[in-house]
């Protein structure tokens, strides 16, 4: 025999039932079968609701009307598929199925409560219906149907709502009242009956364990769970769209997943099939021919120490603590029946090893039972201050891996609850089964999807997800998009998905939590008028549960400089070619990097200094190795070694300008580059990098014009008056040409010293060659003299800025990728 179970989705209208039945039938050919039904998807909700609305306003006619519609649907779909489909006797059993409803709403409303053994009842109808549907479907496709009442095979203990069977009476009843052979044997799911001969239900999502509990009695061959996905995946699949399906698992994994949590599987379902050895396999009824997930002995294809990842939220964590718990024998009995005694199920203990407090979870809705109990028992250890007052931990949930092999793999636990602190989740509890076959964290129920999804990246080795908010989208900002839409396909090739979310200029703000589609960002963002906001995009992180958000600021604009740290406290990672947060205040400077330590996020800006030329993160190395910086000069201004380079040339400085300016080496204003400031903003940055305590200020700039030059009104006028600056360039570079040196603009630091001036240089030092645009840095250290560590190339341009951007961005997966 083979038992089959089909889930409420699979049911869910006339077109999958029909699918369904085929899949039964088609079995029939290797075996007797049988099958077992939940209801159609949506309707034990519907009865849900029948009774709460019935409690609350003494009717519930919009419920019962939605049952109607969904089963008149339904018979009316497969009346028009089956020419034999016996609709007429199916609207007459759901006909009287929604009489007697009416009946018990009729007493709910009287009585102001629905007692249990009504609930039962009422919330098991569906199922009944689904077997009534599925046997006029087979007989009218001409085989023989025999439906098993569960009510009169199944004995169960325990209430109303949660009962189990009992195997051992129920497989004797199968032994005398057999299903006849050449008949598919209907079993409702759901449902069973107790000691007294009366309907009981097995809880919520139930009918798994009632095929677990068919295959067992009939110690059948296999037991074949068939839902709406391929299989038991490594999570829920909803929550991670790359989620690995795994082929097989052993009866305890499979437990332990479904216990904490695995909505695939219900928890009580593998007990009974993993006691007579039954393989059990999870299937896709719109997917047949999948290979699905084989629960059995575990031949451990998949080849992983953890399996799967599983959540089970609205728990409340309770801690009992105080002096009297130490050295007291059975009070963790005493604890534990209590609740027990008050029907509260224990999800998960930790005690300390101290043995001065106990942790447990429960389900939320169970604390005030809980609370009632321990008062009730522990009355006099409160009154004397043996126990302190119980503390609660609410609106908490478990994240829990499970797998076999975890007891010989080394290291889960640290990768773990590493990516647990890098999406920023604060642990409140740890617990670790004996059988090392489970690991547990308690956390906020809020964040359940953040860990959930930095666990997987990490242990399952499944795509890193960038999502990117690009400010500024001019020139590096525009450049910058450019290149990621280049890149996109190769990096997703080696699981990067970078996704732009959002992108933003001083017009507008477009935002798409699942990627902007990068072929008509442009046309896109044109058309829209929301303004760029912080917390638009917080909100959009938070509600998408963004795991790698990495916000990019390609303006140079201060006002979202400011806005850095609370990006980080945001969770975001910021990356910005912009100098004036790094240049801000000291006190700012140093908020900015305790934000982002705190927040265990990356704030990135290689591209301040030398733009795509890799400056920042060598020096960074060098101190971290312990270098010290004694000594620093450098051209930093592609623009200002263009205009020196050409005076080489005997170019007059005016017509140096113009030319550079004409080409687009300087700013539209070049006195934004000749003022000397962007270079003090650079040498500041790199000055504090090394470790000086400097401010802007301290800087001392000498502007690349003749002193007191009037450098008033607007770029027209400036530039006319140019010319004038020509005599005092030219005597300079002569003297500095009959000393066989030439002119440079150069940042410098020396003895704490910051200055930015125009310097004569001889052929020996590292700036005599460097002109047209290049940029070059010497870096005088204690490892590198007398000869410095010299970086050279282009330090400016759109290209290379956004590609030193572009790798700030990957450096931020920096670990993950072993990088
Ligand atoms: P059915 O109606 O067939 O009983 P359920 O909705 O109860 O189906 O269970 C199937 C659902 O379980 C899937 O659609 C999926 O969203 C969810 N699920 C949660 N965790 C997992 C997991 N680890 N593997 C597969 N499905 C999972
Ligand atoms: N129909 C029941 C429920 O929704 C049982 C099941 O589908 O497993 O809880
Ligand atoms: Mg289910």
């Amino acid at each position: 025999m083979r038992v089959l179970k089909f889930g409420g989705t699979s049911l869910a209208n006339a077109e999958r039932f029909s699918r369904a039945a085929e899949i039964i039938t088609s079995n029939t050919c290797q075996s007797e079968v049988s099958a077992v039904l939940s209801a159609p998807a949506k309707i034990t909700n519907a009865l849900v609701d029948v009774i709460e609305n019935t409690i609350k306003h003494g009717e519930a006619e919009l419920q019962v009307a939605e049952i109607q519609s969904i089963f008149s649907a339904l018979f009316d779909g497969l009346s028009e598929m089956e020419a034999d489909f016996d609709k007429a006797s199916l609207y007459q059993a759901l006909d009287s199925t929604l009489a007697q409803l009416k009946q018990y709403i009729h007493g709910i409303a009287l009585l102001g409560l629905c007692p249990d053994n009504i609930y039962a009842r009422i919330i098991s109808k569906g199922e009944r219906l689904s077997i009534a549907t599925m046997s006029a479907l087979l007989q009218a496709r001409g085989y023989n149907t025999f439906v098993i009442d569960p009510v009169h095979y199944l004995q169960a203990k325990g209430d109303y709502l949660e009962a189990m069977v009992d195997i051992e009476v129920s497989s004797d009843r199968f032994k005398k009242e057999p299903i006849p052979a050449g008949h598919i044997g209907l079993m409702p799911g759901f449902t069973a009956s107790n000691e007294q001969g009366e309907l009981v239900t097995l809880g919520r999502n139930g009918s798994d364990y009632s095929a677990a509990v068919l295959a067992a009695c009939v110690r059948a061959e296999c037991c074949e769970i068939w839902t709406d996905v391929d299989g038991v995946y490594s999570c829920d699949p909803r929550l991670v769209p790359d989620a690995k399906l795994l082929k097989s698992l052993s009866y305890q994994e499979a437990m332990e997943l479904s216990y904490f949590g695995a909505k695939v599987l219900h928890p009580k379902t593998i007990l009974p099939i993993a006691r007579f050895h039954i393989p059990c396999l999870i299937k896709n009824t719109a997917n047949p021919q999948g290979a699905g997930t084989l629960i059995g002995n575990d031949n451990h294809e998949d080849n992983l120490a953890v399996k799967g990842i599983t959540t089970l939220s609205k728990l409340s964590m309770v801690n009992v603590s105080g002096p009297g718990m130490k050295g007291m024998v059975g009070m963790a009995a005493r604890v534990f029946g209590a609740m027990s005694a008050a029907g509260v199920s224990v999800v998960l203990i930790t005690q300390s090893s101290s043995e001065y407090s106990i942790s447990f979870c429960i389900e939320a809705e169970d604390k005030p039972l809980a609370v009632r109990a321990l008062q009730e028992n522990f009355e006099l250890e409160l009154k004397d201050g043996l126990l302190e007052p119980v503390e609660f931990v609410d609106n908490v949930a478990i994240v829990s891996l499970v797998g076999d092999a975890m007891r010989t793999a080394k290291g889960v636990a640290s990768q773990f609850f590493t990516s647990l602190a890098e999406v920023n989740v604060n642990i409140v509890a740890i617990a670790q089964g004996s059988s090392e076959r489970s690991i547990s964290a308690v956390i906020p129920d809020d964040r359940v999807s953040e860990a959930v999804k930095a666990c997987h990246e990490n242990l399952f080795n499944s795509n890193h997800y960038l999502d990117v908010f690009i400010v500024g989208v001019g020139g590096v900002g525009g450049e910058l998009v450019e290149q990621v839409q280049r890149q996109q396909a190769k990096l997703a090739d080696q699981g990067i998905v970078i996704r732009v979310c959002g992108l933003a200029n001083s017009r507008g703000m477009l935002l798409n939590s699942k990627g902007i589609d990068l072929n008509t960002w442009r046309e896109e963002l044109a058309k829209v008028d929301e303004p760029f906001s912080l917390p638009r995009m917080v909100r959009l992180v938070q509600q998408n549960h963004v795991i790698n958000p990495v916000f990019i600021d390609c303006t140079s604009d201060q006002a979202i400089a400011d806005q850095y740290v609370d990006f980080l406290s945001a969770g975001f990672h910021v990356i910005t070619p912009n100098k004036k947060a790094n240049t801000a205040g000291m006190a700012y400077y140093q908020q900015l990097r305790k934000s982002a330590r705190a927040t265990r996020r990356k704030f990135m800006y290689d591209t301040t200094v030398g733009a795509g030329l890799p400056v920042i993160e060598n020096l960074q190395n060098l101190i971290a190795a312990g270098d010290e910086l004694e000594k620093f000069t450098g051209i930093l201004s592609g623009s200002l070694s263009h205009i020196f380079g050409k005076l080489d040339e005997g170019q007059s400085f005016s017509e140096a300008t113009s030319v550079a300016r004409d080409s687009g080496f300087t700013e539209p204003d070049p006195r934004d580059d000749l003022s000397g400031m962007d270079v003090a903003r650079k040498l500041l940055i790199l000055a504090r990098e090394a470790g000086m305590h400097l401010e802007l200020e301290d800087v001392e700039v000498e502007p690349a014009l003749p002193p007191g030059f009037d450098a008033s009104g607007d770029v027209a006028a400036f530039m006319a008056k140019l010319p004038e600056a020509d005599a005092y360039f030219d005597k300079l570079a002569a003297d500095a040409r009959a000393e066989g040196k030439v002119l440079r603009y150069v940042g410098s630091i020396d003895k704490g010293n910051c200055s930015v001036k125009i310097q004569a240089v001889d052929a020996d030092d590292p700036m005599f060659k460097i002109k047209e645009g290049e940029n070059a840095l010497a870096f005088y250290s204690r490892y590198y003299q007398p000869i410095p560590l010299v970086l050279r190339g282009y330090g400016a341009g759109t290209a290379v800025t956004a590609a030193g951007v572009f790798a700030d961005l990957m450096r931020t997966l920096g670990w993950k990728l072993g990088v």
